[in-house]
């Protein structure tokens, strides 16, 4: 398996305008950074010889020393209902996953933010994988960049939703993370609409504060998954660490901009966090908040030692809270090819597509569902 970066060249993607200029150095006018940022992310340029706004030593000067920094496609899953799971090379071989989400009226991008997670969620998979390390700046644009890609998507067309919902808790990953997204929300950069980037955490409570200090930011969607204290220590124990009561608190002080409200997910578990009671100490929890609330139900996977409630339950459930909060149910996607919330953790399946074969290709051996899969390589026991 080979990575994406050539040995010794620097990647571009992930450098902003003023980086750019500095690698340029002195000797070129300022106004070649700025072709030259606007080339890697307003027009996604496939090459450097497509950069026809630089001239032409210059570029073949920047493809000697430098490479965009595009992960290459690992393997490709395609879902019965269109959703894509892909597993991307990093250019130090790691992989991370990302995908794509069609929807009737817009598409979603969901993309990773660490390789592996360090938060313990007990029905995660991904936290099985532990973590293994922060991705760049770079390499998160460069999901975005890769993906439009494939699915001849237009970040600017207001018809895209990028969420950071992957693999990985973005706020142990701050600096990297908002380095991205001003790239990503940039008019002159990626211009993704500003209402159109959301990153999602587990509750990381101080990097809240600093995270609504900054200027240009995405979107905040919290993970509360839990109706108590006691109960969400041992769904997610870096409760212990972070306390629900301060966490709710921080949310209050959480500098709203004036279109935006918080997003509250709640992962329903059968027996666990799904009852009337649950739903109403929810409501009281939020109640004071601009807020939504986003249900999942449970997304199995192997090593994940929790079931999924009947529809029936999540309908009650749903009801009781958006008598005070809208509340919305999560329609799970790519369940067939564990493409759906918590469930990226590398599990390998048997509709991987070769990545030699076209990349928009849609036969139907593409389509085929899922079979068997592979089980987790290490469990976990129930809380
Ligand atoms: N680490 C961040 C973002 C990635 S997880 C976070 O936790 O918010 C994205 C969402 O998937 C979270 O809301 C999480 O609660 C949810 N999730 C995790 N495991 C799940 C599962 N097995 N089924 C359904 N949703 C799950
Ligand atoms: Fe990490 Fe989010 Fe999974 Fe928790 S739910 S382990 S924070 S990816």
């Amino acid at each position: 398996m080979t990575g994406c970066y050539t040995e010794g060249r620097m990647p571009l993607i992930g450098l902003d305008a003023a980086e750019l200029a500095s690698l340029l150095g002195p000797s070129q006018p300022a106004y070649r950074a700025k072709q030259l940022y606007q080339a890697l992310y307003r027009d996604r340029a496939a090459s450097f010889e497509a950069i026809t706004t630089l001239p032409l030593p210059l570029r073949t000067e920047l493809a000697v020393q430098h490479e965009f920094g595009l992960p290459t496609i690992e393997k490709r899953y395609d879902s019965v209902d269109g959703t894509r799971r892909y597993l991307l090379a990093l250019g130090d071989d790691r992989t991370v996953e990302a995908v794509f989400m069609p929807e009737e009226d817009r598409d979603t991008l969901c993309i990773s933010s660490q390789v592996g997670c360090p938060v313990n969620c007990q029905f995660c998979l991904t936290a099985l994988l532990g973590l293994d390390r922060n991705l760049t700046a770079g390499e998160i644009i460069a999901q975005v960049l890769l993906l439009a890609r494939e699915h001849r998507l237009d970040p600017r067309s207001r018809q895209l939703n990028v969420v950071m919902m992957g693999q990985g808790e973005p706020l142990l990953n701050l600096p990297n993370v908002v380095k991205a997204s001003r790239i990503l929300l940039d008019p002159n950069g990626v211009g993704l609409f500003e209402r159109r980037l959301t990153i999602s955490t587990s509750g990381i409570t101080p990097k809240l504060a600093e995270l609504g200090a900054e200027a240009v930011r995405p979107k905040l969607a919290i993970s509360l998954n839990a109706s108590s204290e006691t109960q969400r220590r041992e769904l997610m124990p870096i409760t212990k660490k972070y306390h629900l009561r301060v966490l709710i608190d921080a949310c209050r002080a959480y500098p709203l901009r004036p279109w935006e409200h918080l997003t509250f997910e709640y992962v329903l578990l059968k027996g666990v966090n799904d009852t009337d009671a649950d739903a109403q100490r929810v409501v009281k929890l939020l109640g004071q908040l601009r807020c939504k609330v986003n249900l999942i139900a449970l997304n199995p996977g192997p090593g994940i030692a929790f079931e999924t409630p009947d529809p029936a339950r999540v309908a009650a459930f749903r009801e009781i809270v958006h008598r005070k909060i809208p509340c919305f149910v999560r329609k799970p996607r790519g369940l067939d090819i564990y493409a759906a919330c918590g469930q990226l953790k590398l599990v390998s399946i048997d509709n991987a597509t070769p990545t030699t074969q076209e990349p928009h290709g849609t036969s139907d051996a593409d389509r085929r569902p899922a079979g068997h899969h592979q089980p987790a390589a290490h469990g976990r026991t129930a809380v």
